[in-house]
């Protein structure tokens, strides 16, 4: 019998490199007798004529039914033709014909081809389907690094960032080398994805091979320090490199961002600017995130100016920034204005506007926004569902949460992560529904990492129940056994609880692990500037007259029968004047007296603070609010708190 028998494929040149071979036939041809392989076909079938221009036209125009018509009819289509249909497949997001030209492209002898092999893979992984693009992959023999990079790419994209750190380890076992910046982009990001801190060892082979001044490289290298919280070895990479553009200034200042670092945020952003760069969108998110981080509102505004000014008050993410910013300054109308004026709104936008009622404490206003959302056909996400927990929580909303959480899966397909059990245990264990909450972590399915028991912890500590506190923290101490949070908060439970020994085994415990608790930080803004206090301050120059000032206060307001220290919550077993003290030193009370000393009378006050706000200085606050006639708005880690008249917003309740 004969057959027509194909030669492997001529090498190919990188992707996005003109294709040299293209414009003939690649596939020789050899007849062979006798000899029937699998990518053989009829001689019969020789073609009459050449449809591979009509093909590559119809695809050009956009009519892949046509191409994919005279394909069937053509025997001998060129590289360039599946190159062509491939494009075409990817631009009509047909799957069911990708698969076709997939097959055909095997039986014409192109599977070995390595510029196609690229092309399927990218392909496949903008179709989602990582298994195709695996099957294109583990079919080649000749590989090249842009095949290995395009199967990076469409792993790391799929989420599979431990198979991404296991091939890189697989390719320098081989000894292949990355000659490019893409691999150690992708392989960077895998190891975000995987959540493995492997991106040191990637660093030093990076500067072993002479990529450590690449612009690209650097700045996914500093995307990767921030996500990891390695914000010095972020910082140092940022200022050894050589060239910086737009996208490094903004993964510096989202680095700071995003690691309780706004300070230094807006720093960096000044510093950029001064380099006659005008920010992009991307950038001016980080700085509205700093912002609001600082909770600084005049700072805010003059960025909100800025944004219009440069035309970036049409992009949404800039928008959702901007709404989720006023709100954590404490100005939920100014954010609502914005969201109201929003002409299109995703589901980002919706989440910014629940999550903005819900630390404000209007629960029942976050649930509405999140039912309008769905009547305005915007399917909620997993962190919609977050934000309006958390809502629920804040306002003591049970059986509104509990409803939520049922619909998460019956009517939404969205199955309940970590965060949202944390969110129920948070929203039970508040409302002192602790043996409730205990079971919700009994039954999970999923395993109840640190955020879950953190939040049956925070509950005990409000509740002070001693016997689940100590569950909680058993399995905390094994989780997270460096976070010196969940140490103090056992401290506090049983200094309430008045177990000063057990109080001393907690605290040598600390010791012994070398561990410090984190000191309270406040922030106040004044007159546009941002200023921050330490408990313990000593390097404000006004500390005397802050001192003074809270001694003063605190004595009339206790003469007069207001105020009676709350001395529970101090750590320590000292005398009660010395505790005393030790409570008008914390930090939030320091911001209060410096902004009742430097604004003007009928400013309200606006301070953010680094942790949660302690009851005494809940109560101070209240006092000082009343006393004082002035308005104080303080965010604590959980919640917005607004004091007026010697009542807080919060209801007590946070
Ligand atoms: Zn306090
Ligand atoms: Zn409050």
């Amino acid at each position: 019998m004969w057959t027509l028998v194909q030669t492997p494929p001529l090498p190919s040149p990188p992707c996005g490199v003109q294709n040299p071979y293209s414009s003939y036939r690649r596939r020789r041809i050899s007849i062979a007798f006798g000899h029937s392989t699998g990518n053989s076909k009829s001689i019969k079938s020789i073609p009459r004529c050449n449809y591979n221009d009509s093909i590559q036209s119809f695809c050009k125009k956009g009519q892949l039914k046509e191409a994919l018509q005279l394909l069937s009819q053509e025997p001998n289509p060129t590289q360039h033709t599946y190159e062509l249909l491939i494009l075409s497949c990817s631009e009509k997001h047909s799957f069911y014909d990708a698969l076709t030209v997939h097959r055909k492209l095997i039986d014409d002898g192109f599977e070995q081809d390595s510029f196609l092999a690229t092309k399927l893979i990218n392909m496949f992984s903008n179709f989602d389907s990582i298994d195709h693009a695996r099957q294109v992959f583990d079919k080649i023999y000749n590989r090249t690094i842009f095949i290995w990079n395009a199967f990076f790419r469409a792993l790391t994209l799929a989420g599979h960032g431990v198979e991404v750190l296991d091939l890189y380890r697989h390719m320098n076992a081989i000894g292949i080398i990355p000659s490019d910046r893409f691999t150690y982009t992708y392989v960077l990001k895998a190891c975000v994805v995987a959540s493995i801190p492997k991106h040191k060892e990637i660093h030093a082979h990076i500067f072993r091979h002479g990529y450590h001044t690449h612009i690209h490289i650097m700045t996914t290298l500093i995307d990767v320090y921030a996500r990891f919280g390695s914000v010095q070895n972020a910082t140092c990479v940022f200022s050894q490199m050589p060239q910086k553009n737009m996208v490094s200034w903004s993964a510096m200042i989202a680095c700071y961002a995003k690691n309780g670092k706004p300070l230094e945020a807006f720093d960096v952003f000044r510093d950029m600017m001064t380099h006659v760069l005008l920010p992009n969108s991307v950038t001016m998110v980080s700085v509205v995130q700093a912002c609001a981080a600082l909770g600084a509102l005049e700072q805010g505004k003059l960025l909100h100016g800025y944004i219009i000014r440069n035309g970036l008050d049409s992009i949404l993410p800039v928008l959702s920034a901007l709404v989720t910013m006023y709100a954590r300054c404490g100005a939920l109308e100014l954010g609502r204005r914005v969201f109201d004026q929003m002409g299109k709104r995703d589901v980002v936008a919706w989440n910014s506007m629940i999550s903005s009622y819900g630390i404000h404490g209007f629960g029942a206003k976050a649930i509405e926004t999140f039912r309008e959302m769905i009547r305005h056909g915007v399917s909620p996400s997993p962190i919609s569902f977050v934000s309006v927990l958390g809502a629920c929580s804040h306002a003591g909303l049970v059986e509104e949460g509990k409803q939520l959480f049922d619909s998460m899966w019956k009517e939404h397909k969205i199955y309940p992560s970590v965060e949202h059990y944390a969110c129920m245990v948070d929203l039970l264990g508040r409302a002192n529904q602790l043996e409730e909450a205990a079971i919700i972590i009994q039954d999970m399915r999923i395993e109840p990492g640190p955020k879950v028991w953190g939040s049956l912890l925070g509950s005990c500590r409000i509740h002070c129940n001693v016997e689940l506190a100590e569950r909680a923290s058993r399995r905390l101490f094994e989780l997270e056994p460096t976070n010196a949070g969940n140490y103090v908060l056992l401290a506090d439970i049983y200094a309430e609880a008045k177990m000063w020994d057990e109080v001393k085994q907690v605290r040598k415990l600390l010791e012994a692990k070398g561990l410090r608790k984190v000191s309270g930080c406040s922030m106040i803004e004044v007159k546009r500037k941002i200023y921050s206090l330490q408990s313990v301050d000593e390097i404000n120059i006004q500390i005397e007259q802050i001192h003074a000032l809270l001694l003063k206060l605190s004595m009339e307001m206790k003469q007069n029968g207001m105020y009676v220290p709350d001395t529970r919550i101090v750590l320590y077993d000292l005398e009660e004047e010395e505790k005393e003290r030790i409570l008008l030193g914390h930090s939030e009370k320091l911001a209060v007296a410096f902004g009742l000393i430097n604004s003007s009378k009928g400013d309200p006050i606006r301070i953010s603070k680094n942790l949660r706000l302690c009851e005494d200085c809940h109560s101070f606050t209240k006092l000082i609010s009343k006393y004082t006639n002035r308005e104080i708005l303080v965010r604590d880690i959980n919640r917005f708190h607004h004091f007026t008249n010697g009542v807080c917003s919060c209801g007590d309740y946070w």
